[in-house]
């Protein structure tokens, strides 16, 4: 039976990220594997995310994350770039992200405001008369102020991070397999092997769970059946409009719904209620979405995009922890070589290299050595700790 040291099971952002800062780190000299059953990452959340990078959340940890997956984008050669090879270009708009909020929403968004200070980031507080100077575009009569957070946010090209972090981690000695993971041998509290659907067995050392929108399923092939990650559909709508809006960033609308620049374009999505948000396995369009919920909020927003017209659109899945909407990070307390990097949510992409780097830590020292992302154990939910990030989009 072939083995290695680590094998991770998914690689896409997550997976990469992990297999790189392994591989990249001077004290670990194992193997690696990672088992990605599309090399093509064609349904994966990560290549069909919206792309954006913000420091606006309401928990520090995710602000830290998401502070150092900017650092990381900025300085992307410096990590990944492979000798004489061409310089890697994820293609980093830093144009921002404006959070709007009414009267209502404000004291949460000061709150949260305050969090972020503490921690660190690059976020102002754009008063209503601010707000209609800097963007004569925006419609703020209902407005009262909004969270400006540029630099160090905006969005970039989430296929390129990953086959960034791919070829940077197959430079570094990572085996990459085209495989699916349909089964997991446990002996006792340890996994053992993995069998793929090509019939190979493969054992291992420690277990990186990296399955996304799936890592339920993955966990249960483990016999670990309480991972509270479901697949929950959101759509992305690519959308015309003959007025350019200047300085646009990613705006995110009390409503929820959001909008940005994309090219010469827009793109849109809303989170739905929590009671129209059935788990979900398809690619299917509702274009009533856009037609009927997002049109007249977008044209209430911006009076210009009354005259728009959709251009095309997709769907992808959120890995969405129905707990407390955060990631899943770190070694299961019993199985303690299966190890979690899942359930981020809708702001995985950013966290990629954070979320990566802390599970190489835990792997190779059993321990952060550089940001504690303790407070995102799998193991606060049997303690009834969750950990609430308001800051969903
Ligand atoms: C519409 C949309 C918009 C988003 N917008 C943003 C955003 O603006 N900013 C942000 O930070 N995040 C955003 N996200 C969230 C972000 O994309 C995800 O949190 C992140 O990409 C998750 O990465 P992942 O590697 O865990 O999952 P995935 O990208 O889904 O990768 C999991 C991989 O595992 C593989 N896999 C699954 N099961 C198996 C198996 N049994 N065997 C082998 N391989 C397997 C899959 O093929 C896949 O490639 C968005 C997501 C969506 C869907």
């Amino acid at each position: 039976m072939e083995t290695y040291d680590v094998v991770i099971m998914g690689g896409a952002v997550m997976g990469s990220s992990a297999a790189y800062f392994l591989a990249g780190n001077p004290d670990f000299n194992g193997t690696v594997l990672v088992i990605e059953k599309d090399p093509t990452y064609a349904k994966s959340s990560t290549c069909l995310s919206a792309g954006g990078i913000r420091q606006q959340f309401s928990n520090t940890e995710n602000i830290l994350l998401s502070k150092f997956g900017a650092k990381f984008i900025k300085n992307i050669n410096s990590y990944l770039q492979v000798e004489n090879d061409d310089p890697v270009n994820v293609d980093f708009t830093e144009n921002g992200y404006l959070i709007l909020a009414t009267q209502a929403g404000k004291p949460v968004l000061m709150q949260n405001h305050d969090t972020q200070i503490a921690a660190g980031a690059n976020v102002q507080i754009l008063e209503k008369d601010q707000l209609k100077e800097k963007f004569d575009w925006l419609n703020v009569d209902d407005i009262v102020a909004g969270s400006y957070n540029i630099p160090d946010s905006g969005w970039f090209d989430p296929h390129c991070l990953t086959m960034a972090l791919k070829n940077k981690a197959k430079h570094l000695g990572v085996t990459y397999m085209t495989d699916e993971v349909v089964g997991i041998e446990r002996t006792g509290n340890r996994v053992t092997a993995v069998q793929l659907s090509s019939g190979k067995k493969i054992g291992g050392g420690v277990f990186v769970n990296a399955a996304g929108p799936k890592a339920a399923q993955v966990a249960e092939m483990a016999g670990i059946d309480d991972l509270p990650v479901h697949s929950r559909k959101r759509f992305v709508f690519l959308y015309k409009c003959n007025t350019r809006l200047p300085n646009c960033p990613l705006v995110v609308d009390p409503s929820g719904a959001y909008f940005r620049p994309e090219g010469q374009y827009y793109i849109c999505g809303i989170s739905p209620d929590e009671k129209n948000d059935p788990d979900c396995d398809d690619f299917d369009m509702d274009y009533s979405v856009f037609e009927e919920t997002l049109w007249p909020i977008l044209a209430e927003r911006v009076p210009a995009f009354d005259a728009i017209k959709r251009i095309s659109s997709w769907a992808g899945h959120y890995e969405f922890n129905v707990k407390d909407q955060n990631a899943i990070i770190g070694p299961h307390p019993v199985v303690d070589n299966f190890v979690f990097i899942n359930g981020f949510s809708g702001h995985g992409l950013q966290q990629g290299p954070g979320a990566g780097r802390g599970v190489a830590e835990q792997i190779i020292y059993r321990k952060y050595q550089t940001l504690d992302l303790t407070c995102f154990e799998f193991e606060r939910f049997a303690k009834n700790n969750l950990y609430i990030e308001l800051n969903i989009v």
